[in-house]
């Protein structure tokens, strides 16, 4: 049982194919990679997804429901979360206070008073920082925190409002190797306990053949492959298609 169905999706710009007619679908509890070289399609398929961009063809269909033609928020409201990065404006509230201020956002309740938004669900904030680890530091300003935690506290933000699927793109970008293999980790098991699914786009190979349950290869707009890490790592025209000649997966990893 699927959670996202997307069949025949498509989006040009002028004349350019951006996305050519691509279809897949996530499952709740599966991590499923988008990769592809620059100009693939992997930001346009994203932000068809998330309602920032109207398709020009086909359907992207969540528990049922069509998201073609929903306005970014009411996409959101349906149940398609993202990462965000923690704005400069939020990196001087506290950890608790970014995670309440995501808390308010998908309650959609009016508040006029910090003074009210400072008790603002924290018993809540605080369970979400604790299932990714953060509740410790609840107190502390983002603005102190190691990369790693603040990624940490993105994804319990993204969380708050209970997403059924979860977009992340590049969420490990500038992340040292041993952090992004921990923060993936961590979003699976967050994954398989919420039963949700997540649609992510990574740069690192590393952490797509470690962390993926399946992929989706794009080029020029086509969907060349979908398979199993093992299987897309083996298959020549992927390695053809999305290196060009002489590379390799391998020798393509971190930059
Ligand atoms: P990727 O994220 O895989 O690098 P994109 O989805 O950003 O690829 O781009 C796919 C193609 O669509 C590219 O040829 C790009 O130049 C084009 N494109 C993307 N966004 C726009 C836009 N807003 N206007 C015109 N062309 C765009
Ligand atoms: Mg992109």
């Amino acid at each position: 049982m699927s959670l996202l169905i997307v069949t025949g999706l498509g989006k040009s710009f002028g004349g350019n194919r951006a996305v050519d007619g691509i279809d897949f679908s996530v499952a709740p509890g599966e991590l499923l990679a988008l990769i592809g070289p620059n100009g693939a399609g992997k930001s346009t398929t994203f932000n068809m997804v998330n309602g920032q961009l109207k398709a020009d063809r086909g359907s992207i269909r969540l528990d049922g429901q069509e998201l073609i033609g929903r306005k970014p928020r009411e996409v959101w409201k349906l149940g398609v979360g993202r990462t965000f990065q923690i704005a400069e404006t939020f990196a001087s509230l506290t950890v608790a206070e970014n995670v309440q201020m995501a808390l308010l956002s998908a309650d959609a309740r009016l508040f006029s008073l910090w003074r009210r938004a400072a008790t603002y669900r924290r018993d809540d904030a605080l369970a979400l920082l604790a299932q990714v680890g953060m509740v410790s530091q609840a107190d502390r300003p983002c603005s102190v925190l190691a990369y790693g935690d603040v990624k940490r506290v993105e994804l319990a933000i993204a969380l708050a409002n209970d997403p059924k699927l979860l977009l992340m793109d590049e969420p490990t970008a500038g992340m040292a190797p041993a952090e992004r293999h921990a923060l993936m980790a961590l979003t699976k098991r967050l994954v398989v306990e919420r039963g949700l699914g997540v649609l992510f786009t990574e740069h690192s190979m590393d952490v797509v053949f470690a962390h993926a349950d399946r992929l989706i290869v794009l080029a020029r707009g086509r969907l060349i492959a979908q398979g199993r890490p093992a299987e897309i790592r083996d298959d020549p025209q992927v390695q053809s298609v999305y290196f060009g000649s002489g590379k390799t997966f391998e020798k393509a990893g971190d930059p």
